[in-house]
């Protein structure tokens, strides 16, 4: 077993790889309750075999050192069962570590990362993150307030605001939504997706990626 292996398989799962990427798990903290999230479900917070329950939020140090070698990987994400922008001090912070080395970064993100911090965080992205994956998960607010439970009001408009503005600071930008969840309009959602500038990818329930 070498050190990578050794990181990924310690109990406190930070980095965990699933084909040629590896994904962070920086927070277990959300604005949001999601109700297809197996967080909020007696499955857990498991993706693959992957246990990411923290026992505690691991510092800049901890995440570098569970990276090992950016360069390796074709993309690092910040992906886990909590929000990074929540940590968007650290998020930076090991994103440029990550990009100092040659690596590539995506965060997947809800999209509340300008709601939650009470400013537009996009401009401080530039540089540090080369592609966003934003959860924009559904059509309009009630539909996203069914599904989602957001703790903060004006999530929905929130998200869509951050699509709207987040190609003028980041490369690449996706929107999201998981097939098959009621009420869910998968084109409606493309539509909206076209009309803010950003590509859209349809989700599957329960796949990480
Ligand atoms: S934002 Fe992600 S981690 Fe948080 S509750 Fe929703 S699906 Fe789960």
């Amino acid at each position: 077993m070498n050190s990578q292996d050794a990181t990924v398989n310690s109990m406190q799962q930070i980095a965990y790889p699933i084909g040629n990427r590896l994904y962070l798990n920086i927070t277990d903290r959300c604005t949001l309750v999601c109700r297809f999230c197996p967080k909020n479900t007696d499955l857990g917070p498991k993706v693959h075999d992957y246990d990411l329950t923290l026992e505690h939020r691991p510092e800049v140090e901890e995440i570098t050192a569970a990276i090992g070698d950016p360069a390796k990987w074709e993309e690092i994400v910040f992906c886990g069962f909590g929000e990074p922008t929540l940590r968007f001090k650290a998020l930076k912070a090991v994103a440029a570590w990550i990009k100092e080395r040659g690596g590539r970064v995506r965060v997947n993100t809800d999209g509340l990362g300008n709601l939650v911090n009470k400013r537009n965080i996009l401009p401080e992205m530039k540089g540090l993150v080369d592609s966003l994956s934003v959860s924009l998960n559904a059509q309009d607010a009630e539909t996203y307030d069914l599904h989602c439970q957001p703790q903060l009001k004006g999530s929905w408009p929130a998200v869509v605001e951050f699509l709207r503005q987040a190609p003028q600071y980041v490369p690449k930008v996706t929107a999201t939504a998981i097939d098959g969840l009621e009420g869910v309009d998968i084109e409606a959602c493309k539509k909206l997706a076209s009309e803010l500038g950003v590509t859209f990818r349809r989700r599957e329930l329960d796949k990480v990626g």
